[in-house]
């Protein structure tokens, strides 16, 4: 989901792209598209490479990008059909699951989430299928967490209960708000009822596993209606929320009420203050802030997230807007992406791959080439390194040097960032730590961890070397990104 401050736009297209993360702060990728070039046959497995031969893990998020109606503050790509061939989508989803596992070589998948759009407008039996395949491709252990985004307007008992004994373990749920004023100027389907309805269910069916997206800084929103949405929502909540500073994103209907004047904008200072009593609150209340926007209690992190904020490798399956965009400019038209290595390459190339963003066009590409990638970029060591600074440090556990050290062998987090400069500098005025736990944000830097990365990534830069940086093409593009169904 969102970040929950504005950063520079690199870094929050970024933060606010992954997988699973909903529709909040979500952005278009800067980037032209890199069209496909359809190839004839669906690619070979990749051969095993001799010394490479070291099982493989990775999560795996499977996007479903359909939903009833568009919420008013959302710009995500998503898409509302009247009559939807499910066993279609289904049959690609799985196809496709199958693929990426396959070219990867991924033979053990260590968390699978279910995002969207709307995932709990799937059947359960799309859900079902899909764990299936990806089951008969790669080992699922039974107690891998398996989660599913649902909307309390389709997350009714009956249909919970599909959704567990087709294998999910975990239900995030987007109730957003506990007072149905908030929820129209939302758009959202669901009333304040319906959604303490849906989550109640969630708790008898995943207790201890169920998790509540919530919406600060609405427009119009006071100090006094934040605490009491906040008081509400623990008086309800599981162990583990989300919340989220509502983003007034260009081209929505509530950016466009607010830009008209017909709703107030929340000042700057009113937003970081409603932060800091939420973290304040939660914390009080024996839940750990775990990652900027993230809180659990007992032991209740989201497994599958925290595989993004470590740079563990991720595959994406499913079409959707890409919301990331990284380090790398990848193509404007592309869909849920993933970050693995390519094993039968070589075994050691870190790849950004996206699929293709439109879902009639997905399933066609994936019909005829096995999956929809549309584009493939190796990463180069400084960007795999400005992803992990980027996404570690959101984390209280921030990064460790043992996870460091995995993409940066030459270089220790002490001689990027122990040596006099920025790093130093923000040390010394409380924001960040590096000892022997490795580099982390303290309490308060991870509030404004925003205003603290381009710093960070300068020095990383400069500590690497500019030389390290991508060729370009005449145009200015990434001259490696290269078309998804040209090889594999
Ligand atoms: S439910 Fe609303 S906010 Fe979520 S993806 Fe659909 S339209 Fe966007």
């Amino acid at each position: 989901m969102a970040a929950v401050r504005r950063w520079p736009r690199k870094l929050a297209v970024l933060a606010a792209a992954l997988p699973g993360a909903g529709s909040q702060g979500r952005a278009a990728a800067p980037g032209p598209a890199v069209l496909p070039a359809p190839g004839p046959t669906e690619e070979p497995a990749p051969e095993p490479v001799p010394g490479t031969a070291a099982p493989a893990t990775a999560a795996l998020y499977v996007h479903w990008p359909y939903c009833r109606k568009r919420c008013s503050y959302c710009n995500f790509n998503t898409y509302v059909v009247r009559a939807l061939d499910e066993a279609a989508v289904r049959a690609c989803l799985v196809r496709e699951a199958q693929t990426l596992l396959r070219l990867s070589q991924v033979h053990s998948v260590t968390s699978v989430f279910f995002g969207g759009g709307t995932p709990s407008l799937a059947g359960p039996g799309t859900v079902a299928a899909v764990l299936e395949a990806v089951a008969g491709a790669a080992h699922l252990a039974a107690a891998a967490e398996v989660t599913l985004e649902a909307n309390p307007s389709s997350a009714s008992i009956s249909r919970l209960a599909g959704f567990r004994a087709a294998g999910v373990n975990r239900l995030s749920i987007g109730v957003q708000s506990l007072d149905d004023s908030e929820l129209r100027m939302l758009g959202r389907e669901h009333t304040a009822a319906e959604a303490r309805q849906a989550v109640e269910a969630a708790r008898g069916l995943f207790p201890g596993r169920t998790s509540m997206d919530l919406l600060f800084g609405l427009p119009g929103q006071s100090r006094d209606a934040w605490a009491q949405r906040l008081e509400a929502a623990l008086g309800l909540c599981d162990d583990h929320i989300s919340l989220y500073q509502l983003t007034l994103e260009r081209g929505t209907a509530l950016a466009a009420q607010v830009r008209g004047g017909a709703l107030p904008e929340p000042p700057q200072d009113l937003l970081a203050d409603m932060y800091e009593t939420a973290r304040n609150v939660l914390v009080a209340t024996g839940f750990r802030h775990y990652e900027v926007s993230n809180f659990a209690r007992k032991g209740a992190l989201s497994t599958h997230n925290l595989s993004y904020w470590r740079a563990d490798e991720y595959i994406g399956v499913g079409p959707a807007m890409c919301p990331v965009n990284a380090v790398v400019p990848l193509p404007a038209a592309a869909g849920a992406h993933g970050r693995f290595v390519l094993r039968g390459e070589g075994g050691c190339s870190r790849e950004a791959r996206v699929q293709t963003l439109e879902p009639v066009t997905w399933m066609r590409e994936v019909q005829s080439h096995g999956h929809g990638t549309r584009s493939r970029v190796v990463l180069n060591p400084l960007e795999q390194l400005e992803e992990l600074l980027t996404l570690g440090l959101r984390t209280d556990e921030g990064i460790t040097h043992e996870c460091w050290g995995h993409f940066s062998p030459q270089f220790s987090l002490q001689d990027v960032f122990g040596e006099p400069g920025e790093a130093r500098a923000l040390q010394q005025s409380g924001w960040l730590v590096l000892d022997s736990g490795g580099l982390r944000c303290t309490w308060a830097g991870l509030a404004v961890l925003d205003s603290l990365l381009p710093d960070l990534l300068w020095q990383l830069q400069r500590a690497l070397g500019a030389a390290r940086c991508p060729p370009r093409d005449k145009e200015g593009q990434d001259a490696r990104a290269v078309s998804g169904h040209d090889g594999q």
